[in-house]
């Protein structure tokens, strides 16, 4: 899985920090808008990481299901 974010279309609700937080953050001087850990995350947080994206209020969360970093399960 990778992960990408238009930095464009966020509105800094926090949900994805608070729901995946090894993925996404919203750091204060940033306003609050996402900055991403990784976008390479471990399997084991890619439930999180899916939920984040349904829940971003803006669509800015996007999710390449066929990219696999090297040791992601196939
Ligand atoms: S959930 Fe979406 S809108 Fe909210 S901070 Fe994360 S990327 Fe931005």
């Amino acid at each position: 899985m990778r992960v990408f974010a238009n930095y464009d279309t966020c509105v800094a609700s926090g949900n994805c920090g608070r729901i995946a937080p090894a993925v996404f953050r919203n750091l204060a001087e940033h306003e609050g808008f996402v900055s991403l850990v990784t976008d390479h995350p471990p399997a084991a947080e890619w439930p999180a990481v899916r939920q984040a994206q349904q829940l971003c209020p803006s669509g800015t969360i996007f999710l390449d299901e066929t990219t696999r970093a090297e040791g992601e399960p196939r």
